[in-house]
């Protein structure tokens, strides 16, 4: 019995190991619409499982490309893979990190069991497909942990109750082949409308204030969600300040104090499902410094005078993948930066592989590492401290946007423009 158990798992895994594809054709597979997966992610840093919850039907077109199917980046932690189930074809896949990525990187994590709510957004297939959702190895290749059959046909899918109206916060055409990003309202009663507008405009601005992104400001649609919370303000543990809002932000995420996040991720997708969308900002009502972002996951960000300078870094987490390039050895990830492999991010290395990194834009003859001095100030090299951690990662410029401040390095600039290019095409 348990031979063929092992032989089941076995050739469920190989009916999920990726094929080569050169290009997908959306009409051929898909409906202009967008399939909702919501899921449960349950586990510690020994294992986890996924349950998928619902299929949602969202409401509106798919928001994202028709070109760009395929991930060309791979910088996150897991990935969804739509494969064709009559073909074995890889039609759609996407990857993106979570909250429980940290979480199993804590003490906590190491071995208390915990749930966390985690969504994915597919185009709509038009016939049977494997939906494997995948999570990386110690050697960071990807494997099915989870395949699920979705037929059109037959699967029971279900419609979110009514959203609030999104606003044009700004609007440059066809969603297809713009940035849908969507910002959501959290703490914020009917009687702080008039705030909730300002602080709308705010954002909107900021978003496109700074370059690289103000090279592409006609690249973004920007839409603004009035969710209405029942309390004024953002829940705040250390305080003990607990706000009754329509997205359960909250600060003190894994025991950091200013890291702002929800784990209400299924009721986020619900309140933004009016908005065509591929990237969240949660707008929190707060004028307690914080914020926080997760690739492909959703970004928080404090409605105060520092979202400025706040939300392009945080941008930077959710939009394109990137590091934090500061030190901070409060925080007690263990191993989520290893340094005995090239960490996923673009603006961080190990200098295990630093040649698929930045090595190209380093100047010759200036040494890796690269000593921190008035002279290499402005110089793409590798200086170590980054990734919170002291010793063994680099980053790529003394001062980042992503690190102490500063506009956007020439790496994280590069990392942000190839982004853009599979939104926009
Ligand atoms: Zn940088």
């Amino acid at each position: 019995m348990r031979k063929i158990v092992s032989i089941l798992a076995l050739a469920l895994l190989l009916t999920c190991i990726s094929t080569n594809v050169f290009a997908v054709d959306f009409d051929t597979y898909f409906h202009d619409r967008t399939l909702r997966i919501d899921y449960l992610r349950k586990g510690s840093a020994k294992g986890n499982t996924v349950e998928v919850s619902n299929f949602v039907a969202k409401s509106g077109t798919w928001a994202g490309s028709r070109v760009h199917l395929i991930d060309p980046f791979n910088y996150g932690a897991y990935r969804i893979v739509v494969k064709d189930a009559a073909t074995g074809t890889d039609i759609y896949t996407r990857t993106y990190s979570s909250l429980f990525q940290e979480y199993e990187a804590t003490p906590t994590g190491r071995d208390s069991v915990a749930t966390f709510q985690e969504t994915v957004l597919v185009p709509f297939p038009k016939a049977k497909v494997k939906l494997c959702f995948q999570q990386r190895d110690k050697k960071q290749q990807f494997v099915t942990q989870k395949e699920e059959l979705f037929d059109p046909a037959t699967t029971n899918v279900v419609i979110t109750p009514a959203a609030p109206v999104a606003k044009k916060l700004l609007y440059s055409g066809d969603s297809h082949k713009k940035l849908d990003v969507v910002i959501v309202a959290d703490g914020y009663t009917k009687k702080d409308a008039k705030k909730m507008e300002q602080d709308f405009q705010t954002f909107a601005e900021a978003l496109v204030k700074m370059k690289p992104y103000k090279d592409h400001k006609n690249d973004f649609n920007i839409w603004g969600v009035p969710a209405i919370s029942k309390e004024s303000g953002i829940t705040n543990p250390i305080k003990g300040e607990k706000r009754n809002t329509a997205i359960g932000s909250s600060y003190n995420i894994m025991g950091i104090a200013r890291y702002l996040m929800t784990y209400e991720v299924h009721q986020l997708h619900d309140l933004i499902d009016g908005a065509p969308y591929e990237q969240i900002i949660i707008m929190s009502n707060s004028e307690v410094y914080g914020g926080g972002a997760i690739y492909n996951f959703y970004a928080n960000v404090v409605a105060s005078s520092a979202s400025a300078t706040v939300l392009p870094h945080e941008f930077g987490h959710t939009f394109a993948g990137l590091a934090d390039e500061y030190i901070d050895e409060d925080i007690s990830y263990e191993e989520l930066h290893s340094t005995k492999t090239e960490p996923l991010q673009p603006n961080i290395t190990s200098l295990v592989a630093f040649d698929k990194k930045w090595k190209d834009l380093v100047e010759e003859g200036l040494p890796i590492p690269t000593p921190v001095s008035a002279a290499n100030l402005n110089k793409i090299g590798a200086y170590e401290g980054g990734g919170y951690r002291k010793q063994g990662i680099y980053r790529p410029a003394v001062r980042c946007m992503m690190g102490t401040g500063g506009g956007f390095c020439a790496v994280c600039k590069r990392a942000i423009n190839a982004m853009f290019e599979i939104y926009t095409e």
